[in-house]
């Protein structure tokens, strides 16, 4: 086992700073779908503390106000900015978590080292008008991380003016991933993955980068802690228009952490609260200037990133095809479809890959050793309206091997169907293969011709416990 002298020092802060997490977490924010008018308020209850400065340092395209909040009197620099990905919020929420945390009265003796060695400054939200329509991109259909050397942007000449104003010693590079991606080799998904950005096509270590790797270390060992195996690091080529790679270039140790999946964490909040525990402590040994003791080898030793992860994988299932039997495997995943404002949304499953998936995952996986898929029918009782919809017992009718059922009238506005059977139209045929990329998984999984699994829009359920984490399914027009 390998004993890391930056954790041990500071094991203690961050058992602390877990355990005491809900005294400051940010109550306003709860779910991804986080709007720059929600941060607002927080911003302007922080102001009226004498500890925060809050300067406006810019504006999006669609004239969003970017806030700089800064606290502390060190000499030390650090930086953190989040979401120049507008999808990516996890890191804007825990930033006011720390921003809470900074503000209480608490942890005196560690909130002195800090704020007398470093002065902190915040930048979240880099991409508001993205986060406006939950998408990757800032209003011009720029990815702003591709647009650090070009500038046409004005969220990236913000980010490069506060950096090269502040000429920053540390620099937290704050992104969200696809929830798909697993540690290289492993069924766990990558809840964390860091990077040291490469300033060169050499990929050299400079001090300023090695810094930034001991950084990455020390926050490994205690997302270790809390969840184990699910860290990775992301590929280190040299990516001349990014971001992270121009701030590790200009001068400033910069550490990009990437925010993934965690199983039964759809909006992200236990995630959220790892990315607090690990920046506050990593703020911590940068204050104290223990993680310089970490050896760099450690970096390498973290597995690689890799995108091996379905929401359900279905393994050795039996399936017939023009009266002959095969074996296959299903991987699908569950996609999320916003709703109109983007402050919610439906989920429209995909199946992604089928055949030999051994070398692939699921944060569900069954082993279908037995059964065969196949196509679910249609209720043979139409409905009228969708009002009848709660009068059909639906678990019944899957059991009957039923996963659609037909509704003369259908709402034009309703997107989803609330009850675990796809709605058809009363014309709507269904295609002529059950299973092919690309198309929605909905079948019947049955053992001597009995059904015990439904999958239905990417769902499993089982039939015979009645278990599932069923969410919505599908309506065809
Ligand atoms: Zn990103």
């Amino acid at each position: 086992m390998t004993l890391n002298i930056g954790l041990c020092q500071n094991s203690d802060i961050t058992t602390n700073l877990y355990e005491t997490y809900e005294n400051y977490r940010e109550s306003i924010l709860t779910k991804r779908r986080v709007k720059h008018h929600e941060l607002q308020p927080l911003f302007l209850k922080h102001a009226t503390d004498k500890a925060f400065i809050v300067n406006k340092v810019g504006k999006s395209i669609e004239g969003r106000a970017l806030n700089l909040i800064s606290i502390g009197s060190g000499k030390t620099n650090v930086l953190l900015w989040s979401q120049m990905h507008g999808n990516e919020p996890t890191a804007t929420q825990a930033i006011f978590d720390i921003l809470n945390f900074l503000a209480s009265n608490d942890f005196q003796e560690e909130k002195k080292e800090i704020l007398e060695n470093l002065t902190i400054h915040f930048l979240p939200m880099l991409n508001p008008d993205g986060a406006e329509r939950f998408q990757r991109r800032n209003l011009l259909g720029v990815d702003i991380n591709r647009d650090a050397v070009r500038l046409q942007s004005p969220e990236s000449k913000t980010l490069k003016h506060v950096r090269d104003s502040l000429k920053a010693d540390f620099g937290f590079n704050l992104h969200d991933q696809s929830a798909y991606y697993n540690a290289e080799r492993t069924e766990k998904p990558a809840t964390i993955s860091y990077l040291a950005p490469a300033f060169n096509y050499e990929k050299n270590i400079s001090e300023k980068r090695g810094n930034a790797m001991k950084i990455i270390v020390f926050m490994n060992n205690i997302i270790q802690k809390y969840a184990p195996g699910q860290v990775s690091r992301y590929n280190d080529d040299f990516e001349p228009r990014a971001f992270g790679d121009n701030i590790q270039k200009w001068g400033t140790s910069t550490i990009l952490i990437e925010s993934g999946g965690y199983a039964n964490d759809v909006e992200k909040q236990e995630i959220r609260k790892l990315n607090y525990v690990s920046i506050l402590s990593a703020i911590y040994t940068i204050a104290k200037e223990n993680y310089k003791d970490i050896p760099i080898e450690e970096y390498e030793k973290i597995p690689e990133n890799d995108r091996k992860l379905f929401d359900l994988k279905i393994v050795n299932a039996s399936y017939n095809l023009l009266g002959k039997d095969y074996v296959l495997d299903v991987g699908m995943n569950r996609l999320e479809v916003d709703k109109e404002g983007n402050n919610d949304f439906w989920y429209s499953s995909r199946i992604i890959d089928q055949g030999d998936l051994s070398t692939y995952y699921g944060y569900e996986t069954l082993n279908a050793s037995g059964f065969t898929i196949r196509q679910g029918e249609i209720y043979p009782n139409s409905l009228i309206n969708i009002r009848e919809l709660k009068d059909l017992d639906s678990f019944d009718l899957l059991k009957q091997g039923y996963t659609y059922v037909r509704v003369a009238n259908i709402p034009g506005g309703m997107l989803e169907s609330p009850i675990p059977m796809n709605i058809l139209s009363s014309t709507y045929e269904l295609p002529g293969l059950l299973l092919k990329v690309g198309i929605n998984p909905t079948f019947i999984l049955e053992k001597d011709g009995k059904p015990h699994y439904a999958v239905i829009n990417g769902f499993l359920i089982d039939l015979i416990s009645g278990k599932s984490d069923f969410k919505n399914a599908m309506i065809y027009r």
